[in-house]
């Protein structure tokens, strides 16, 4: 194994398997100590397969690019100007999901393009997945990530439909979600699609 995959084995052992408290403070450790933003393309992909998500198949992306939902030059930055007159500049990050999950007592399915919030945007906590900020960057809240959002956003959906309820519900869930996203997801956020 090469330098990079060590390294990459390594966090992937930290990358929690539940919503348990604890597993989500022993990650935010580790992410405090690896002291990495994100792994790249290459590094998450390596880290979704081995947590058994495949890569998207290519005529999804065809559809994810024509769609014109992803801009093709990977980050962008767009400038928000606010109440009192200051200009900010922010990335945009932008996913394209295609989703299709079903349990006893019903289906939610769709396609949607999911842009990220402006940090400092109110948000309140999600009920049910937790962000954790890498510390190369304490300012950056990444409960306003793309795939944050649409994550917290589709449990609470798949909640209203009573898929959710108790672990019994959870795991008579099945389905499938594809993402493309306009540039590699950060830590906190592949903890999330764990
Ligand atoms: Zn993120």
């Amino acid at each position: 194994m090469d330098r990079f995959t060590v390294v990459l084995a390594d966090f992937f052992e930290s990358i929690p398997l539940s919503l348990d408290l604890r597993e989500w403070e022993s990650y935010a450790r580790a992410i405090g100590e690896f002291r990495i933003d994100n792994f790249g393309s290459l590094g998450t992909g390596l880290l979704l397969s081995w947590m058994g998500v495949p890569a998207a198949p290519p005529t999804f992306r065809e559809r994810a690019l024509q769609g014109g939902f992803l801009p093709r030059l990977g980050r962008l930055t767009a400038d928000v100007r606010r109440g009192d007159g200051t200009l900010w500049r922010r990335t945009r990050v932008i996913s394209y999901i295609e989703y299709n999950v079903e349990g006893p007592s019903g289906r939610i399915q769709g396609q949607e393009p999911q842009e990220n919030a402006y940090q400092g945007e109110a948000i309140g906590d999600s009920r049910w997945l937790r962000a954790t900020n890498p510390s190369l960057n304490p300012f950056a809240d990444r409960r306003t990530c793309s795939e944050f959002r649409f994550f917290d956003n589709l449990i609470e959906r798949m909640a209203h439909v009573g898929m959710v309820g108790d672990e019994l519900k959870r795991g008579k869930v099945h389905g499938d979600i594809t993402m493309a996203i306009n540039c590699p997801p950060c830590v906190s956020c592949i903890g999330v699609v764990r």
